[in-house]
C-alpha cells in the first residue's frame, strides 16, 4: 500500500472506490510508523487500540452503504496539547507524563462525528513554548527532509508526522507561529485560522487571546477541507464564532481570485533575511503573478515592535494559565507520601515538573504582571498590539491578502539556537503578528527544485480564510 502523498481527496476516492478498507491503511500507517519514527520521533504516543476500532467502525458502516463524510476513516495525527478522551496528554512536559484527558476537545469531538481516525499524539516543545520542538520534556523530533535539523516548532511532531507520510494530515496549535513555522521547515501546509474561528475548548492553554488549533497537511486543499470540519461556534469557547464557510473554501474560482490585491510589506523584508529564503519568496510571488493577481507594496510600520509585544502579553497569559499546575489538580504531584505542606507541594511539584524554557516564562510573566511593573510592560504592550492591529486595518483598506515569509531561515541544526533563547525567539518575527493581530495565515511550501523546504505566507482579512486557500489551491496547480 503507497501512503507516499496519501492525501484526504485521495483517500476519500479510495475508500468510495473499495481500492482498500480503512482497517488496512491504518495498520499499514502503524507499520510504517514502526518503521519510520524511531528516526524521527514525531509521536509521542500511539492511540492504535482507538484508531484500530474506529477504522473497523467505519469499515463496517461502509458495507451497510452509510453515507461517508469527506473524512470518514482518515489517519489524523494529534498535537499532545489537544485532548483525546481516555488517551494521555503531556503537552510533552513532566507534570503531565502521567495524565489521561477526561473529555474530548470539542475539535476532537468533530472528528470523531466525521468518523476519522487518531493515530496517535505527536511531539512539541513543552506546553507549545519554542521553534523546533528540542523543549519536549521527552525526546526531540528530526526533519524528515535532513534528520540533522529541526522539524521547526512547536507543532514540530505533527508537521513532521505529515511531511515523513506518517499521517494523512495533523492537527497542531498556533500562539505565535507554531503550525506555520514547522509546516514551512518540513514542506507541508500549514493554517492557523482566524482567532475564534475554531473552538480552544480542549486544548491546553498557553496563552489564551493569542491561541488557535488549526489544520497541516499535504495540499492546500487538505488545509482547508480540514479547517471546515473544525471550525464553527462553540458554547464552550466563547470566543468562538459562528461563520459560514462557504463553497468557496473548498472550489475556490479564479476569477474571484484574480481579484484580489496582494500586498508586500516592505518591513518584512529585512537584513538577516536568508537569501535562500528571499530567493524562494520572489520564485513564489513570480508564479502568482503569472495567475494575473495585482501586486502592491505596502507598510506595516510598527512590525518592529511586534516581537517584544508578544513575548510580554505572551508570557503574562502563560504564567496564569500554568498556575493550574500546581501537584494538586492535575498530572505529577511530588508529594507522594502525602506528608508535604500546601507550599512545598507547589514548589517542588512545578520546581521537578516543568522544564527551563516554561520555568523563564512563567517567571518573565509574572514580572510583566506584578504590581509597579504592570503599567510599564503589560499595559504598553496591549496598547501596541492595537497599534499593530491598526496597521493591518489600514493595509486591509487597500489590499485583500498579505505575502510574507514565514521565518527568516530554513530549517536550523538541531542544537543551534537551544543555549540562545533570544536568538531562537528572534526566529518567529513573521509569524506572531498574525496571532497579536487575530488574523488567519497559511504557510505553503514554495515550489523549487532542490535545497531545504521554505514556506511563504499569506496573511488574511478577519474571517477571509477562504482568500489565502484560494490563492494557495491555485498556486498548487500551476
Ligand atoms: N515559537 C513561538 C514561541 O516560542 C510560538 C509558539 C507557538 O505558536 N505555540 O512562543
Amino acid at each position: 500500500m503507497d501512503l507516499n502523498n496519501l492525501t484526504i481527496k485521495k483517500f476519500h476516492k479510495g475508500l468510495l472506490g473499495k481500492q482498500f478498507s480503512a482497517f488496512e491503511i491504518a495498520k499499514a500507517f502503524f507499520d510504517y510508523i514502526e518503521e519510520k519514527d524511531s528516526e524521527i520521533g514525531a509521536y509521542l504516543q500511539l492511540t492504535k487500540d482507538l484508531a484500530l476500532l474506529r477504522a473497523n467502525k467505519v469499515d463496517i458502516e461502509l458495507a451497510e452503504g452509510k453515507k461517508m463524510e469527506i473524512l470518514t476513516g482518515v489517519p489524523l495525527a494529534i498535537k499532545d496539547n489537544i485532548l483525546i478522551e481516555n488517551e494521555p496528554a503531556t503537552a510533552a512536559s513532566k507534570i503531565l507524563a502521567n495524565y489521561r484527558a477526561s473529555y474530548d476537545a470539542i475539535v476532537i469531538k468533530k472528528l470523531k462525528k466525521n468518523n476519522a481516525v487518531f493515530l496517535g499524539k505527536t511531539n512539541l516543545d513543552e506546553f507549545a513554548m519554542g521553534s523546533s520542538t528540542e523543549n519536549s520534556a521527552f525526546k526531540i523530533t528530526r526533519n524528515p527532509i535532513d534528520l540533522e535539523r529541526v522539524p521547526g516548532g512547536s507543532s514540530g511532531g505533527s508537521a513532521a508526522a505529515v511531511a515523513a507520510d506518517m499521517a494523512v494530515a495533523a492537527l497542531g496549535s498556533d500562539t505565535g507561529g507554531s503550525i506555520r513555522q514547522p509546516a514551512s521547515f518540513c514542506g507541508v501546509v500549514g493554517l492557523k485560522p482566524t482567532y475564534g474561528a475554531v473552538s480552544r475548548f480542549g486544548l491546553i492553554a498557553m496563552a489564551s487571546s493569542l491561541d488557535q488549533i488549526g489544520p497541516i497537511a499535504k495540499t492546500v486543499e487538505d488545509a482547508a477541507i480540514l479547517f471546515k470540519e473544525i471550525s464553527g461556534r462553540d458554547k464552550l469557547d466563547s470566543t468562538s464564532r459562528d461563520i459560514e464557510y462557504g463553497d468557496e473554501l473548498l472550489n475556490p474560482k479564479l476569477e474571484n481570485v484574480r481579484k484580489l490585491r496582494i500586498g508586500i510589506p516592505k518591513e518584512y523584508f529585512i537584513e538577516g533575511l536568508d537569501k535562500q529564503v528571499s530567493e524562494a519568496i520572489n520564485l513564489a510571488i513570480d508564479s502568482l503573478k503569472s495567475l494575473k493577481i495585482e501586486f502592491k507594496e505596502i507598510s506595516l510600520p510598527h512590525t518592529k515592535h511586534a516581537l517584544s509585544c508578544y513575548y510580554i502579553i505572551m508570557p503574562a497569559e502563560v504564567s496564569a494559565n500554568l498556575a493550574r499546575f500546581d501537584g494538586i489538580r492535575y498530572g505529577q504531584t511530588s508529594d507522594v507520601n502525602g506528608k508535604m505542606s500546601l507550599k512545598d507541594i507547589y514548589l517542588k511539584t512545578r520546581g521537578e515538573g516543568f522544564g527551563e524554557e516554561v520555568k523563564r516564562r512563567i517567571i518573565l510573566g509574572t514580572f510583566v504582571l506584578s504590581s509597579g511593573y504592570y503599567d510599564a510592560y503589560y499595559a504598553k504592550a496591549q496598547k501596541v498590539r492595537q497599534l499593530i492591529k491598526q496597521d493591518f486595518d489600514e493595509a486591509f483598506a487597500e489590499i485583500d491578502v498579505i505575502l510574507t515569509p514565514v521565518s527568516p531561515t530554513a530549517a536550523f541544526k538541531i542544537g543551534e539556537k537551544i543555549d540562545d533563547p533570544l536568538k531562537m525567539y528572534l526566529g518567529d518575527i513573521f509569524t506572531i503578528p498574525a496571532n497579536l493581530a487575530d488574523l488567519p495565515a497559511v504557510s505553503i511550501p514554495v515550489k523549487k527544485t532542490g535545497g531545504l523546504p521554505i514556506g511563504f505566507q499569506l496573511i488574511g482579512k478577519p474571517f477571509r480564510e477562504a482568500d489565502i486557500l484560494g490563492i494557495g489551491q491555485f498556486y498548487e496547480k500551476l
